[in-house]
This record gives structure tokens, C-alpha cells and sequence, in this order.
């Protein structure tokens, strides 16, 4: 599983004003790539590809260089208060990825090079919340260790925010590429998660993402370089031998962390859900997925803007909340549930 290299990489020409634009031009460049010219990074048309599907796939692996212009940050409940925006888009192909449904159109990767401009909003609103600490989310619209190893843009924003007074980051991966983010000067103020699953999850529905072994040797590492360490699982998915396939991630993750990362460590646990928006646009572009989408089985929770999520039974969601938190309280009982949804 190699780092992410994009096959396709287009630039906003304004993005050629600001450092990281110069910097990211020179290295393709030195990689023998191509470089395409974008008016804006919304508008990337005419992909290759014969149909949906084929240009789906190349769209993901589709790299936009662009100036981020709306720098006012979405809310990031319950994980953290503000999303920061460095980039959009994802390489993995993660069935079941709210992505999907979010960015319709245009499942193409965007990364932004004004991170000052980006760094001074987060100010604005770290100024407004002071005393008061605020938590910003680096990992809303992107897997951004996906492709910090690209842009360092993830490295720049966790030492940012080590010198701030009030500010924390937080961002979660499913990639193992975390060795030039070791060294960051922290200071414990970002906590790093990695998404956990069942190793029958993360085979049958993360393809192009690490593998369960790569990230828990990544997360030992994240533990060393003395990073508050955290775990969401998610999506927790019923399926044949659920519960024993959630014990063994546990027993993996107990044997191989060392014991200064079990003292400040957190889980979010997240139940599978689907809007119905969602199943069209999933089994569009993995038409042979085995993800159970039956509205049937699930029940309806009202939503925002009138779309609801089919989310397990109220039987169903209680075992999950039991059988997983106490698995967290076996294994782990210095660790904090932060929430469970
Ligand atoms: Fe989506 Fe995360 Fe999978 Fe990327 S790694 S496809 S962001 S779920």
C-alpha cells in the first residue's frame, strides 16, 4: 500500500501566488507529471473515461491544487467546534463514505494552498470562543493524512495549533503514511485518530485505505512520538460474528500499544447509517457491494433538510453500545467513550 500519488493534477493559476502552489508545481514536475490547468478548482470538466463509472475512478485519483476562497468553517458536532478546511476529496474507495453523497459531482481531490489565510480564520474564531478552547476538525471533507505526505500542510497546522494558546486539532485516517508527521513539534495538542473496524469490515468495504495491521503499527508509532492517541469506529456494522470480529480489533489493539498510550485515549463509536441519497449514489458506483442498504431493516431518524438516516434498530443499537463499550472498559479502562451515535 503505497502513498498516494495522483494520476491526473490540476492547478487554479492563482494557486502559483502563494508558496505551497510553487513548491507542489516543482514536485510534480520533478516527478515527470503532467501539469493541467484548471480556471477554478470547482470546475474540473471532461475527465477521462467512457462512463460514470470509469470517471468516478479517475476522478478519485484526480488531484486539484486551488486556493480555498470560503473561509468561513462549517461546525463539526459532537467532535470538535469548527471543521478546517485544507483539502476535499479522498483517494480511498470506502463504500459506505459519506463523501459520496457530499460531493455529488466532483469526487475529485482539492487540496488548498493559502493555509495562512486558512490559519488566521481559525485565530478569528479561537479569539471569539477565548477563554474558552476551540477544537477545530481536520478531517470533515478529506482523509488529510492521505495526502499530507504530499503537501506537509497537516504538519504545518499541528504545530500551528502546538503554539496556540486556546486551540486543539483533531483529525482521524485510515492511511499509515505517518512518519513526517512524527517529528512535529505537538506540544499535546492534537489528538491523532485512526479509523478502527473489524478486520471484515475494513476488507470488504475499505478498499485503497491501509490495512488493520498497517494502522495499528501506525498508531504505536503516533503513541511514541507522545501524541494524544484516540480510535473511532466507525461504521460499527452487524454482520455474521460481529461481536467476535470487534473483540479481536481489541485484543489486537491491546497487545500492541504501548501502555503510555492507553492513559489518555478516546473512542467515538458510530453505527452504520444511510440516507437514501446515499444508497443511489453507492450502488452507482459499487454495484457490487455486499453493504446491506435495506430501508426495511433499519429504522428512520429525521434528519436535516428533510433527508433521514435508515440507522439500526433501537434492540439492535443498545447491543452494539453494550458489546463494544465493554469491550473499551475490558480493554481499556483508563480510555474515555466521547460519544456514541
Ligand atoms: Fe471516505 Fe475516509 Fe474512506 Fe476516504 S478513507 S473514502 S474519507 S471513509
Amino acid at each position: 500500500m503505497k502513498p498516494f500519488v495522483p494520476q491526473l493534477i490540476y492547478f487554479e493559476p492563482k494557486a502559483l501566488d502563494y508558496p505551497l502552489g510553487k513548491q507542489l508545481l516543482e514536485k510534480f514536475k520533478e516527478m515527470g507529471k503532467e501539469i493541467l490547468y484548471t480556471t477554478s478548482h470547482n470546475q474540473v470538466r471532461n475527465l477521462p473515461g467512457d462512463n460514470d463509472f470509469q470517471k468516478y475512478r479517475v476522478a478519485k485519483s484526480t488531484l486539484v491544487v486551488g486556493v480555498r476562497k470560503t473561509l468561513k468553517f462549517d461546525t463539526s458536532k459532537p467532535s470538535a467546534e469548527y471543521a478546517i478546511p485544507f483539502a476535499t476529496g479522498c483517494m480511498g474507495h470506502c463504500h459506505y463514505c459519506y463523501l459520496q453523497t457530499t460531493m455529488g459531482s466532483k469526487p475529485y481531490i482539492r487540496t488548498y494552498v493559502n493555509v495562512d489565510e486558512i490559519f488566521d480564520a481559525a485565530e478569528n474564531y479561537m479569539k471569539e470562543r477565548a477563554p474558552e478552547e476551540t477544537r477545530f476538525e481536520a478531517s470533515c471533507t478529506s482523509d488529510i493524512v492521505g495526502i499530507d505526505h504530499l503537501t506537509h500542510t497537516l504538519k504545518r497546522a499541528i504545530e500551528y495549533f502546538g503554539k496556540s494558546d486556546h486551540g486543539k486539532l483533531r483529525f482521524v485516517t485510515k492511511f499509515h503514511h505517518v512518519d513526517h508527521l512524527l517529528d512535529a513539534d505537538h506540544q499535546g495538542k492534537t489528538r491523532f485518530r485512526f479509523s478502527m473496524n473489524a478486520d471484515y469490515v475494513i476488507k470488504n468495504f475499505e478498499p485503497g485505505t491501509s490495512p488493520l495491521a498497517k494502522r495499528i503499527e501506525a498508531a504505536t508509532k503516533v503513541a511514541d512520538a507522545d501524541y494524544p492517541l484516540g480510535f473511532i469506529i466507525a461504521p460499527i456494522y452487524l454482520h455474521d460474528g460481529w461481536q467476535d470480529g470487534y473483540k479481536k480489533l481489541f485484543e489486537q489493539l491491546e497487545a500492541e500499544l504501548p501502555d503510555k498510550a492507553k492513559k489518555d485515549l478516546t473512542f467515538e463509536l458510530i453505527q452504520h447509517r444511510f440516507t437514501k441519497p446515499a444508497k443511489r449514489v453507492i450502488e452507482k458506483n459499487y454495484p457490487m457491494t455486499k453493504l446491506e442498504l435495506d430501508e426495511e431493516q433499519r429504522r428512520y431518524k429525521w434528519g436535516k433538510y428533510g433527508i433521514g438516516k435508515y440507522i439500526y434498530q433501537k434492540d439492535e443499537e443498545a447491543e452494539m453500545k453494550e458489546v463494544l463499550g465493554g469491550y473499551i472498559e475490558k480493554y481499556f479502562p483508563k480510555a474515555s467513550l466521547e460519544y456514541f451515535t
